[in-house]
C-alpha cells in the first residue's frame, strides 16, 4: 500500500467509532474541487508509511481504537488493499472505506467477502454533470451507476455525499443526483472549501439558504439527507 499520511484519531471520520485514518496515494480521477490534489497528482512513489508502521501502531492501540477508516486518494487502486484490510481486521478492527464508486467489482468483492463494515461513496454529479465534475471529458458514468446499485442493495452499512461547489453544481443536478439513488438511506451535501491544495480553481461555496435548498431537494427523493461543513 502507498500510504501518505495518517490520523491516529478521529470522532467524525467513521460514524459512532473511535477511529484513526489512513491516507492512500493517488487518483484515477481529477476533480476540480479536490483539497487533497497533493495526494492526488504525481503522488510519491514509496509509502511514507510502511504497512508495518501503521500495523504496529493498530497493535498498540487495541482498546482504545474501535475502527479504521481508509480513505484517499482513492483507496481502491491499490493492489494490495484487500490484503491490507484483511490484516487490519484480524486485528480486530472494524474497516470504512471511502471511494469514488470507479471500481465497483472490488468494493463487490470486498462486501462479499464482509471485509467492510461502512462505505463512503461519492456521487459527485448527476449524470449529466459528471464529466466536468471529474475532470474527464465524455466520463462514462457506467461504474458509478453500478456501484450505486451495489450499495443499494444494502448488504453493507453505506452513505452517499456529494461536494458541491458554485461553478461546478446547479439545481438540476442535485434533482438528477437525487433521481440516481432514489430510495437510498443517507445522502450527505458537503460545502465546498478551498484547502489551498486544489485541483481546479475559480470555485465558490454555495450560500448557507442554498445548501438548505439543496437539502430539501434531496429530502424528496432520499430517507436522510444532511449537510457538512456548514
Ligand atoms: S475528490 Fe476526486 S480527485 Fe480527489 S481523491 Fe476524491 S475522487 Fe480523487
Amino acid at each position: 500500500m502507498n500510504i501518505q499520511g495518517l490520523q491516529k484519531l478521529t470522532l467524525l471520520d467513521f460514524p459512532g467509532r473511535i477511529a484513526c485514518t489512513v491516507f492512500t496515494a493517488g487518483c484515477n480521477l481529477r476533480c476540480p474541487f479536490c483539497h487533497n490534489s497533493s495526494l492526488v497528482i504525481n503522488p510519491p512513489k514509496d509509502s511514507e508509511f510502511p504497512d508495518d508502521e501503521i500495523f504496529s501502531f493498530l497493535k498498540k492501540r487495541q482498546g482504545v481504537l474501535d475502527g479504521v477508516a481508509i480513505t484517499g486518494g482513492e483507496p481502491l487502486i491499490q493492489p494490495d488493499i484487500e490484503e491490507f484490510i484483511i490484516k487490519v481486521r484480524e486485528l480486530g478492527y472494524p474497516v470504512k472505506l471511502d471511494t469514488n464508486g470507479t471500481f465497483p467489482d472490488k468494493l463487490k468483492r470486498l462486501i462479499d467477502n464482509k471485509l467492510v463494515d461502512y462505505v463512503a461513496m461519492d456521487v459527485k454529479s448527476s449524470r449529466g454533470g459528471y464529466p466536468q465534475c471529474v475532470g474527464i471529458k465524455d466520463y462514462d458514468t457506467s461504474k458509478i451507476d453500478a456501484s450505486i446499485r451495489l450499495l443499494m442493495e444494502g448488504r453493507v452499512d453505506y452513505e452517499f455525499r456529494t461536494t458541491v461547489a458554485k461553478g461546478l453544481h446547479t439545481e438540476d443536478d442535485i434533482r438528477g443526483i437525487g433521481e440516481w439513488i432514489k430510495g437510498a438511506g443517507k445522502h450527505y451535501l458537503q460545502e465546498f472549501k478551498d484547502s489551498g491544495d486544489l485541483i481546479g480553481f475559480g470555485l465558490e461555496p454555495f450560500s448557507k439558504q442554498e445548501m438548505n435548498g439543496f437539502r430539501d431537494i434531496m429530502l424528496g427523493f432520499v430517507s436522510e439527507c444532511e449537510i457538512r461543513g456548514l
